[in-house]
């Protein structure tokens, strides 16, 4: 596609999703916002990314990146996790992904339903808990027949618990800023209550946690994954929460 016929598609979409009506409870919900509900796995951490996913300054991210780099030229392993608080709460203005390449934000969030397996263990000896995916039982994962807290094998109780959640993904902005800096990744009821809303253009407010992950990227349409920070409400102990500010 030419890029003229490129920013006429996009503009028409735009429009779309611009006129979509919204009615008043749901608008309502999301400016009353949620409060995380995340469960976290545990992840290794990707590189940090040198430059956002478009553009080449980190806008109102600029302060965390420095934290996030310090911790980066720290840390002795790569297995280090990387990642720090967004506290307090800081505004971010939800784009339409102009310049990474990849047209599915043009109208807003992907909406994803997640729905996996989890085995949940419980060590009968000292009680500590600890979690296994579906690989793990399929591959017989030693490290996650062990309980790590007393070494003892294979001597643990087991639940299956089937999880399932939506998830919206969608790149922003900070204010006064054009430029894709990163994404936000909401899970559970805090995507539920603001996907319908949600626009390019839309603000948000968001005490949660930021890190380094991996993103889809396109160029000549291929897709590879690169590099980028990921905004999310981080997990329940920690008081995150997204509210609607502006759609
Ligand atoms: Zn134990």
């Amino acid at each position: 596609m030419t890029d003229r016929n490129e920013r006429i598609e996009r503009a028409k979409e735009l429009g779309k999703q611009w006129n979509k009506e919204v009615d008043k409870d749901t608008l309502d919900a999301a400016k009353k916002g949620a409060k995380s509900d995340y469960v976290g796995q545990w992840k290794r951490t990707p590189k940090l990314p040198k430059y956002p996913p478009a553009g080449q300054s980190w806008c109102g991210l600029q302060p965390i990146y420095e934290v996030l780099e310090k911790q980066d030229q720290k840390r002795k392993s790569k297995y280090k996790r990387l990642g720090t608080a967004i506290k307090p709460p800081q505004q971010f203005v939800v784009t339409d992904g102009t310049g990474i390449g990849n047209r599915e934000f043009v109208t807003g969030p992907r909406g994803t339903d997640v729905a996996f397996s989890q085995f949940q263990r419980k060590c009968i000896p000292c009680g500590q808990a600890w979690v296994a995916s579906q690989k793990d039982v399929d591959n017989s994962n030693k490290a996650k027949e062990r309980c790590w807290k007393c070494g003892v094998v294979n001597n643990y109780k087991e639940t299956k618990a089937d999880i399932a959640y939506r998830e919206i993904k969608f790149p922003v902005t900070t204010p006064g800023c054009g430029d894709t800096v990163a994404y936000v990744s909401l899970t559970g009821e805090p995507a539920k209550k603001l996907e319908a809303v949600l626009r390019p253009g839309s603000v948000i407010e968001i005490q949660g946690w930021i890190k380094p992950n991996k993103e889809w990227k396109y160029k000549n349409n291929k897709k590879y994954l690169v590099d980028a920070l990921l905004i999310t409400l981080g997990s329940t102990q920690h008081g995150g929460y997204v509210k609607l500010i502006k759609r």
